[in-house]
């Protein structure tokens, strides 16, 4: 019932109501929703961390706390910290034109955000939007994830403690009720999921016209400069791969090597993991894959990636199903599934990259990456990186910290995503920034209204646009700037004469 598609409708209409009862929540309202969610995290880690591991069949206390808890209260402790200035409407210049007349922009909350969630971070993926829609002065209805009932319902109760259900609902169910609740005609939808799955949600939201923030995945690459340190590149990428067993959107997914240092990297990285995990079966803080079907895949790239002639180091032993040790994959071949698909797991394919340069041509013919990785030392390659290669965001010697940046915002670009919901950008996106312009008594309006062609209006064009006769202008002072590199106005003029 509570699930039911009758009941997202029903709740839907009501939070809408909610929103014309109360269209603009004040500063202190939203902080006071901010805090007592920020409250509620702390009284409720325990039993939030437990229900994860639930789903999970097991997950890593530490893990849990670290990202789907603290990682919220330390976003709601950014946002109140700058809440009063995102929310102040921004003074904006006028067209001259229009000098003595005010304009402004006003962040006006854009109504009821749905949020639907996936499942390898089901705490943060649901609140981390919903923070920033209540910072944002909307009403929210959170979709779960199927594979994370018990995060589900332990976060309905504690949200269900601090909010009437017309202000935040959370709902369960499968995946024809996330379908139902992404064709609902909702003001934002945030989204986070597969490219695939995005797609989806591109389609059904553009019935309504809905805005959409898609938070995707994809093939983050970490390339490994031959400049690195690479036993500290290798402990760095061993870490990605171990922190929720790899389940993580911005996990390295697979490292470019210098040829001559792959046996080096391969060996560092297998002792560092055996470091941060020395008995993955036994060991409460390591992480199960996630469900029988997502552990099924796992072995089946692994067999794929065996038959096309690759070399599999396990890094420890597993059970043999949904406890899986990192596996370092060389000899890879791009028609092996590990090469094609995202990985989402502790599997780390080793590419060999000689140069920066191939390294570049091997990411760019391939999707947009949600995150990039570089490790090494040189300036100029960080600088070429940033500017020439599209990524959604990209940490320098390390992997996923620029996530953890409460004013940086985070997303993909291209099949890894559309926006942000996190930061200054996030609030933005959230809202709607309305132009308000005010015409003051005293601006002489008249001037645009017809009868037209009154001298002023005359003088008005013409200072604006000109004279249709190029050689009645006076010339512009900026010609030479205005023109693009290499364009030579002489023969322009002369070919112009001659035809
Ligand atoms: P998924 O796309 O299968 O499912 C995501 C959510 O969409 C779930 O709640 C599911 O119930 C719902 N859903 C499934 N089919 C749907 C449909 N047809 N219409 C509407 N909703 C539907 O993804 P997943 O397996 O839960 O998560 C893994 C993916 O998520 C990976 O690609 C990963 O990179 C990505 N991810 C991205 C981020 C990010 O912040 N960018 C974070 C976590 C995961």
């Amino acid at each position: 019932m509570k699930d039911s598609i009758e009941n997202l409708r029903a709740v839907l209409a009501r939070q809408r109501d909610a929103c014309l009862a109360s269209p603009y929540p004040e500063l202190r309202q939203r902080r006071r929703a901010l805090k007592e969610v920020r409250e509620a995290l702390s009284r409720y880690q325990d039993r939030l961390a437990a229900a994860m591991s639930d789903d999970f069949g097991r997950r890593s206390e530490f893990e849990c706390k670290m990202l789907d808890v603290m990682f919220p209260a330390l976003q709601i402790d950014h946002a109140l910290a700058n809440l009063r200035r995102w929310m102040k409407p921004q003074k904006r210049h006028t067209d001259w034109l229009f000098l003595s007349n005010s304009a402004k922009v006003v962040y006006q909350p854009k109504g009821v955000v749905g949020v639907i969630a996936a499942w390898n971070f089901p705490v943060v993926e649901a609140v981390g939007p919903m923070i920033m829609a209540l910072a944002a002065g909307n009403r929210v209805m959170i979709k779960m994830s199927e594979f994370s009932p018990r995060s589900t319902a332990v976060l309905r109760e504690m949200l269900a403690e601090l909010f009437p259900e017309d202000q935040v609902a959370v709902f369960g169910g499968g995946v024809e009720v996330a379908q139902a609740f992404a064709s609902l005609p909702f003001d934002h939808i945030v989204f986070t999921g597969s490219p695939a799955v995005g797609k989806e949600i591109m389609r059904a939201a553009s019935a309504n016209l809905t805005p959409v923030t898609l938070e995707l995945g994809g093939k983050s690459p970490a390339i490994v400069a031959p400049s690195a340190n690479i036993a500290a590149a290798a402990r760095s990428i061993a870490h990605g791969k171990a922190f929720n067993a790899g389940q993580a959107c911005v996990a390295p997914d697979y490292a470019l090597v210098p040829r001559e240092r792959i046996e080096a990297f391969v060996a560092a990285a297998v002792s560092a993991f055996q470091q941060m995990v020395p008995n993955p079966v036994d060991d409460p803080e390591y992480t199960c894959i996630a469900s029988d079907r997502h552990a099924k895949r796992v072995h089946e790239l692994l067999d794929d990636a065996r038959a096309k002639g690759a070399t599999v180091t396990s890094c420890g032993t597993g059970n043999g199903w949904r406890v899986v040790p990192m596996q370092i994959v060389t000899n890879v071949t791009p028609d092996m599934r590990i090469m094609q698909e995202e990985l989402f797991n502790p599997i780390l394919p080793v590419v060999a990259c000689d140069s920066l340069d191939e390294g570049i041509r091997y990411i760019t013919a391939r999707p947009r990456p949600l995150a990039l990785y570089y490790y090494g030392t040189h300036a100029n390659e960080i600088k070429r990186l940033e500017r020439d290669v599209h990524a959604g965001g990209m940490t320098v010697n390390d992997w996923a910290w620029h996530v953890f940046q409460g004013d940086l915002p985070f997303g993909g670009t291209g099949n890894s995503g559309i926006g942000s919901w996190r930061g200054p950008e996030g609030f933005r996106a959230l809202s709607h920034g309305k132009s308000v312009l005010r015409m003051r008594r005293w601006f002489p309006i008249g001037l645009f209204r017809p009868p037209y062609g009154t001298r002023v209006q005359r003088l008005i064009s013409k200072l604006f646009l000109g004279h249709p006769d190029p050689a009645l202008n006076i010339p512009c002072s900026y010609e030479n700037e205005c023109e693009p590199h290499g364009y030579d106005s002489t023969v322009q003029e002369t070919s112009r004469e001659s035809t």
